[in-house]
């Protein structure tokens, strides 16, 4: 079982490389049975699909930008 200090290392990592079957194995079920690197985990997600969001619409040159930094309204 491995500690927080390595899944929050692993969740990390993952942002920069393909991460292998062991490590991902361990850090799922470490993610499923501790609530801190859950919570963690939630927030490299979001910071990773903000990046890729931002980082598509600058690419398209469309407004992605404004969408962003807007709470959602319906
Ligand atoms: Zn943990």
């Amino acid at each position: 079982m491995m500690n927080c200090r390595q899944a929050t290392r692993l969740l990390s990592d993952a942002q920069e490389r393909e991460l292998s079957l062991m490590d991902r194995a361990a850090l799922k079920i470490h993610v499923l049975m501790c609530s801190g690197c859950r919570n963690f985990s939630h927030q490299m997600g979001t910071l990773r699909n903000m990046i890729r969001t931002y980082a598509k619409g600058a690419k398209d040159a469309s407004p992605g930008l404004r969408q962003l930094s807007l709470p959602e309204s319906k």
